[in-house]
């Protein structure tokens, strides 16, 4: 089985009893977060064999992190814990149509520290597949971590995935223009949305957009288009193909509850399926069943299912 590490940030996730703008809410549910965390999760409960490298504070908020992940199966020296720092919070706030905006507490936080080096080679050498995201490339020293992790695993032959997920809520110090191209040159496997590439500087219908960035570098990009299913398209390069190569998947018909997570929850279906062996298109339809599983049920990380929830909902 193919040993995955997942690399960034975990937080913690308010959100609010009602929707309008944040200055209205009177209150909000705590929850587990942060787009690689919801990804490590939705790994491990796919059955996967999986570390997760994150920081947190060592503070209440900390801890019930790293009681969330050990829950998970998710432990071990990885799993960090800041002495010196608090952990990332993000207040999100529900438009009337549903559209979520954030607000991050996050400057000097403990995923922003997390440090270059701390993964040796030794160490990376044991892992197949590598999956971080565009939100470690805000701040230092988080960036330099991912963009050294990344370096080095391209280099040691491991697939490498990244999330350009825009957050524009986020870049302040860097430009998020920069640090998606920044990934995508690193990368192997791209999981995008359209609006994501759109806001990289890329133009035209998924696969257009496709095409453009596989020219950075990727073998594969993967495009993910909400209630319409998913796009994916993979050069000859890829390991999965043998010759230039596009899917379609129309997704699946659920009653939505909540869709929150569920771009999380195809790329964690996508990374089982690919690093098991599946077939491109497989792992196609197996990371929109993920995702629509997901968004059949309240929350992000706790709507995400197990691998036995899936297949009985492929089978229905
Ligand atoms: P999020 O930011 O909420 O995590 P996203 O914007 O990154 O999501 P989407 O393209 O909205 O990603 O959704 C990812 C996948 O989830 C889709 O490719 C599809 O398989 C599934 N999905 C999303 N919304 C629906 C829906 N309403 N019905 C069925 N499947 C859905």
């Amino acid at each position: 089985m193919t040993r995955i590490l997942v690399a960034g940030e975990s937080l913690i996730d308010f959100i609010p009893d009602a929707s309008g703008p944040l200055a209205s809410v009177d209150s909000f549910d705590k929850r587990a977060g942060g787009a690689p965390a919801n990804v490590a999760v939705g790994l491990a409960r796919l059955d996967t064999d999986l570390d997760f490298w994150t920081r947190v504070g060592d503070d209440a908020f900390g801890d019930f992190l790293v009681e969330t992940l050990a829950d998970e199966g998710l432990t071990g020296d990885l799993v960090e814990q800041d002495p010196d720092a608090q952990t990332t919070l993000a207040f999100v706030s529900l438009g009337e149509d549903a559209d979520r905006e954030f607000s991050f507490y996050h400057d000097g936080t403990a995923d922003t520290r997390m440090k270059p080096g701390t993964i040796d080679d030794d160490a990376l050498a044991a892992y197949g597949w590598v999956h971080v995201d565009v939100l470690s490339l805000d701040t230092e020293p988080s960036r330099a971590a991912i963009i050294d992790l990344a370096e080095r695993a391209q280099g040691a032959d491991t697939v490498v995935s990244f999330d350009p997920n825009s957050r524009p809520e986020r870049w302040g110090e860097f430009s998020y223009l920069e640090a998606a191209k920044q990934g995508f040159r690193l990368a192997d496997v791209v999981k995008a949305t359209p609006e994501d590439l759109r806001e990289a500087g890329f133009e035209g219908d998924a696969p257009e957009l496709a095409r453009e960035l596989c020219a950075f570098g990727p073998h594969t990009a993967l495009i993910t288009l909400g209630d319409e299913g998913s796009y994916a398209y993979a050069t000859a390069d890829a390991p999965w193909v043998d010759e230039e190569t596009e899917v379609t998947h129309d997704g699946y018909t659920v009653d939505p509850v909540d869709t929150t997570g569920a771009g999380d929850a195809f790329t964690a279906g996508m990374i089982a399926a690919l690093s098991s062996g599946e077939s491109l298109a497989e792992s196609l339809a197996f990371g929109n069943a993920v995702a629509a599983t997901t968004t059949t049920a309240a929350g992000a990380m706790t709507a995400l299912p197990t691998r036995e929830e899936v297949e009985a909902f492929r089978t229905e």
